[in-house]
């Protein structure tokens, strides 16, 4: 039992969730080694959400209230870190829920739409095809969903299947604590934030935000700014935690 008092007391709840759900064989021993490196950065960031971050978490629910056919793409990190945030989003978004993995079997593939589907996700099925330029695979996704979707929230991302996704002209957000990583620089919007700090924030911006309000957002952010600020937080956190 983690104590709540406990001045970290997020953190050691994920590593104690991640870690039960790469014993079910939901999370792979890989996506424990990629959540390592987001709380390396989110330790920079103070662990907490940044102004900046608020903001693209304002921006990318806009996008995907104004999309025709936005898709939500869930990972083994994501469905354990977060399947209980993910219901009151497709609900106030209208995206669909589709699950994509780097490490894919069926039996993975399974155990995380169950997962998903218990804690009231609608979750899209049918046969997978060959559709993304991608080798192995990750190049595997649903005719009806990431294929053809117009906006995509892609979190904990990797830079490959994100620049595939563009190239096929989507608006790719993600939630990437890494500003540096490829998959922030190459995505429409990166959120830099914590996944389960940001999908709250973003569910509640999809119901808040008026149509007019959601229009003006969607037409004029730069992601380049939003990396710029996130790498300036972490360069003044060091900074200082080195002074
Ligand atoms: P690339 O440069 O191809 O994007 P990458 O190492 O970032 O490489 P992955 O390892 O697939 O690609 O991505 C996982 C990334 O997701 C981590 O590096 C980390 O920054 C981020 N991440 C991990 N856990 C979380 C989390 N809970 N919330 C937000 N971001 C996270
Ligand atoms: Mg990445």
């Amino acid at each position: 039992m983690i104590p709540p008092t406990h001045p970290r007391y997020r953190s050691l709840v994920a590593r104690e969730r991640l870690a039960r759900y790469a014993a079910e064989g939901i999370v792979s021993l890989e996506g424990l080694a990629a959540h390592g490196r987001g709380e390396a950065f989110d330790y920079l960031l103070g662990e907490r959400t940044t102004e900046s971050a608020l903001l693209a978490e304002k921006v990318a629910a806009a996008l995907m209230r104004g999309a025709e056919r936005p898709v939500i793409s869930v990972n083994g990190n994501t469905a354990a870190l977060a399947a209980e945030l993910l219901a009151p989003l497709q609900e106030n978004s209208g995206a669909k829920v589709e699950v994509n993995l780097f490490h894919r079997t069926e039996e993975r593939m399974q155990k995380i739409t169950r997962l998903l589907r218990d804690h009231g996700v609608r979750v899209e099925e049918g046969v997978a095809e060959r559709l993304l330029p991608l080798s192995h695979d990750r190049a595997l996704c649903l005719r009806e969903g990431i294929y053809s979707a117009d906006v995509l929230l892609v979190p904990l991302e990797d830079g490959d299947r994100c620049q595939a996704l563009r190239k096929m002209g989507k608006t790719v957000i993600t939630i990437d604590l890494n500003p540096l990583s490829r998959t922030a620089r190459s995505a429409s919007l990166t959120i830099v934030d914590e996944l389960t700090r940001a999908l709250p924030h973003l569910t509640t911006f999809c119901s808040s935000l008026s149509g007019e309000e959601a229009a003006v957002l969607a037409e004029s952010f730069k992601n380049d700014y939003f990396l710029e600020a996130a790498r300036d937080t972490m360069r003044r956190g060091l900074l200082h935690a080195l002074d």
